[in-house]
């Protein structure tokens, strides 16, 4: 008979689930050209009288639930925008003190605030730190890469701010991250790129996001994209800046995005492994010595982080904030209920279901599964719908990379994945 193990806190089983919370929604004091959550202003219900920020009561509800519905150690609160910050950091303390008041004594509560530095100053600094916020600070390279999306409203670039915000955030020791966008330019400078917040921004981890949007990201959800238009993967309308291209042009192109990836690898193997911290390396070592991908993107299951909107509404993914997505309210449903729905757990399952043959029988499936769902906008090789417009530049950078990890894992004395768990 087989047994099966359920992880267990304090007599009975664990339950935890993962909510990115938007009390400030889509409103943002800068406007980068590529932001995918602006344009949620229009189409979700703010012009049809929604609070554009979550009133102080119904923040203490979600608090409370966020707590009191989870069974773990640890509970992580993670605020996004939108620009959070424009919330004021009054709103911040309060959110430290409700969740002072629900924490049972023998759970961690932690804090990470995503951000684009604007607004931060020596009195965020010195909050952030008093309370041990894990800061995601955008920053897409040096100036000139930079400023070439990350613009304030009236179309000036953003860099010499943000760049106060790195001092500031050194200063105050606070923990931080960087999060730079692979786009059609820095995607062609991966040295440049990488160097710069080695050397000068001294990012404690470096986090890049590949820019891959289709044309029609703003009102169109993933998997509701017309079939008659989808591309083959590899053909030039499956490129940025050709003619009738389906991506914008600022995305990332496939091959690009693979040269990026392997460029940077090439130098942190040789000069930082063990001491710059590329996230996606990282996650890569994991991954050969057999354990789950830390990142969703590239482990077997989706829905394990919901996003909310200021007006309580949940939605299967931050990355699925389109009405066909919603899963329901906070005010009507309790979140573990949505967390554990039918509904949830099928868009969970999905990412490995919905597999193309061509990843199905992919040498890098165990690395990859398909990457992003978002990401799944054309045909495979054999014309399969529901492939992933970035598969060559990860196929690219995971066979690249295969013999450097099987020694990295040996070399730290761990078995490499067996290859029959590929
Ligand atoms: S849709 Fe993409 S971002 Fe969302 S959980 Fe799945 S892999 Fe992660
Ligand atoms: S590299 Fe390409 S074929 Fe392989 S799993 Fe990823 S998306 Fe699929």
């Amino acid at each position: 008979m087989q047994t099966i193990k359920v992880n267990q806190y304090q007599g009975k089983a664990s339950k935890r689930f993962h909510v990115m919370s938007k009390p400030i929604g889509a409103a943002c004091n800068i406007d980068c050209t590529y932001c995918y959550y602006l344009s949620k202003q229009d189409l979700l219900e703010y012009k049809q009288g929604c609070s554009p920020k979550m009133p102080f009561d119904e923040l203490e509800a979600y608090i409370k639930q966020y707590i009191q519905q989870q069974n773990t150690p640890e509970i992580i609160f993670t605020w996004q925008g939108g620009e959070p910050t424009m919330l004021g950091l009054d709103y911040f303390r309060e959110i430290v003190r409700l969740q002072a008041k629900y924490a049972p004594t023998d759970v961690t509560i932690s804090n990470d605030l995503q951000t684009n530095g604007i607004l931060l100053n020596d009195t965020w600094c010195q909050f952030l730190a008093k309370h041990n916020f894990l800061v995601g600070l955008s920053i897409d390279g040096p100036e000139m890469y930079h400023n070439a999306y990350r613009k304030n409203r009236s179309g000036k670039g953003t860099f010499r701010q943000v760049m106060r915000a790195v001092e500031l955030l050194h200063h105050y020791k606070v923990n931080f991250a960087t999060l730079t966008c692979i786009n059609n330019l820095t995607s062609k400078n991966p040295l440049e790129i990488y160097r710069f917040l080695r050397d000068v921004v001294r990012s404690p981890q470096i986090q890049f996001i590949p820019i891959a949007e289709p044309k029609t990201f703003r009102e169109t959800a993933p998997q509701n994209w017309d079939q008659h238009e989808i591309p083959f993967l590899g053909s030039e309308q499956a490129k940025p800046g050709t003619r009738n291209s389906v991506v914008t042009s600022w995305s990332v192109s496939s091959e690009d995005w693979g040269t990026f990836l392997c460029s940077v690898f090439d130098e942190w193997i040789v000069q930082d492994i063990g001491k710059v911290y590329v996230q996606y390396f990282e996650a890569s070592v994991e991954t050969w010595m057999g354990r789950t991908n830390p990142l969703c993107t590239l482990g077997s299951l989706c829905g394990k982080g919901l996003a909310m909107e200021p007006n309580g509404d949940v939605f299967t993914c931050d990355h699925y904030v389109y009405p066909e997505y919603k899963i329901g309210n906070i005010h009507e449903k309790p979140l573990d209920q949505m967390a554990l729905s039918p509904k949830q757990q099928a868009f969970g399952f999905a990412k490995s279901k919905t597999l193309t043959k061509q990843c199905q029988s992919c040498d890098y499936k165990f690395a990859c599964f398909g990457e992003c769902p978002k990401n799944r906008f054309v045909r495979s090789y054999e014309g399969e719908l529901g492939h992933n417009y970035l598969c060559q530049g990860w196929h690219k950078f995971f066979k690249h990379i295969d013999p450097y990890m099987c020694q990295i894992v040996t070399a730290m004395g761990y078995q490499v994945r067996a290859k029959q768990q590929r």
